[in-house]
């Protein structure tokens, strides 16, 4: 059995739903990865049974999951394909079997303070998803009497849930004839079809063809099936196609460049900004903090207090922003962060106050034993570990 470090490392760094356990039978490392054994055109087209014949065998164990036939719990399904939203299955479990225990159904859920929501979500990232779960859940139990609506349409009424979700949920969760297209099924289905047309333009296509491939019934299966192809077999780098259950339908295997599909436009990154944070230590052992407006990027999350994130960033008068008058240093090196649409450097001031020092307007002490039980997002971990408060590996 091929261990879930060992197969992780074989992924690439932004693929998504990574890898859980597959069978040594079909484990990647057993053959050559992408070996061009056929050079002319894919012989047949890719038959859904045999991508279910094969699922059954070599499905991964994931703690949301049912076994293949078995109908999974929504609220699970919802949980965990929120929590998998950008990011990888080997950074959402723990969160998951921890959120899982502590709220075990939709309406406990429901019922949460959203501050304790936060503070379990902390880390995960994409912050907006923790109060849209938290939103979701309450919507469940008032406007749907405690249970997740079946159809698509139905679910992408609710907060947080978005098209592919919405699809995801109804084939999974209620074996719906849906099409939920995610990053490792889109590579799977171009590479199947070999797809010229580079994404993001290409989706259209890819759905196409996806929506053609579906079986008769097992809808929930099947959609899971694709998604454990493309961790595991057709992954972004050297696909194990000797092993794939589509190698014979396979286009792009067939003309022995499958690595190079899904097409892609050149990305366009977002400008640098720049920043800078406070990091005041009272000598009492607490650390300034403040909870940054509910709307907005990292809406009601904990942080020190920082100056704007902005291109032009002005260096000089960055003292002005400081929270409190107070010796401060500035620390050697930048803290570098990437958000979805930018990236940010910031650079990092610390100060020493005494114990009795009063929090400005709107902040306040947290002991450093507690910082753990923040909503810190991850940007200002790195923050407090560079001022050496905290982990610095977030
Ligand atoms: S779908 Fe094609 S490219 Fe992907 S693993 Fe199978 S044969 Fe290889």
């Amino acid at each position: 059995m091929m261990t879930v470090a060992a197969a992780s490392k074989r992924r690439n760094k932004f693929a998504q739903r990574v890898v859980g356990e597959v069978d040594a039978a079909t484990a990647p490392g057993s053959f050559s990865h992408g070996r061009r054994e056929q050079t002319g055109p894919a012989a047949k087209a890719a038959d859904p049974a045999a991508l279910l014949a094969w699922y059954d065998r070599h499905h991964r164990r994931l703690p949301w999951r049912a076994p293949p036939g078995d109908r999974a719990d929504p609220y699970r399904v919802w949980l965990s394909e929120i929590m998998l939203q950008q990011t990888t299955v080997k950074a959402v479990g723990p969160y998951y079997v921890r959120f899982l225990a502590r709220w075990p159904d939709v309406g406990a859920l429901a019922a949460a303070k959203l501050d304790d929501v936060l503070r379990a979500w902390a880390g995960l990232g994409y912050y907006a998803r923790a109060r849209n779960l938290h939103a979701c859940a309450q919507a469940v139990v008032e406007g749907q009497g405690g249970r997740f609506p079946d159809s698509e349409h139905d679910l992408r009424a609710l907060p947080g849930i978005g098209a592919y979700t919405a699809a995801a949920i109804a084939a999974i969760a209620f074996d719906r004839r849906a099409v939920a297209i995610d990053g490792n099924i889109e590579r799977v289905i171009a590479r199947l079809h070999a797809i010229e047309t580079p994404l993001p333009n290409g989706k259209g296509e890819i759905r196409a063809r996806a929506e053609t491939l579906l079986p008769a019934h097992r809808f929930g299966d099947f959609t899971q099936a694709l998604m454990d192809l493309g961790a595991t077999i057709c992954t972004p780098k050297k696909p194990a196609c000797g092993i794939c259950p589509w190698r014979d339908a396979c286009s792009a295997r067939a003309r022995g460049d499958a690595e190079s599909f899904p097409r892609k436009a050149p990305k366009v990154l977002g400008e640098m900004r720049y920043g800078a944070s406070f990091v005041v230590t009272r000598s009492d052992g607490r650390v300034l903090v403040r909870s940054r407006p509910a709307k907005g990027l990292l809406g009601g999350m904990t942080e020190v207090p920082s100056t704007a994130w902005t291109p032009a960033f002005d260096a000089v008068a960055v003292l002005e922003h400081a929270p409190l008058k107070a010796t401060w240093r500035k620390l050697a090196g930048v803290v570098e962060h990437g958000f979805t649409h930018f990236p940010l450097q910031q650079v990092v001031y610390v100060a020493h106050v005494p114990a009795r020092t009063a929090a400005p307007d709107g902040m306040r002490w947290v002991p450093f034993a507690d910082l753990h039980g923040e909503a810190l997002p991850n940007v200002m971990r790195k923050v407090l570990a560079h001022a050496g408060l905290g982990d610095q590996n977030p």
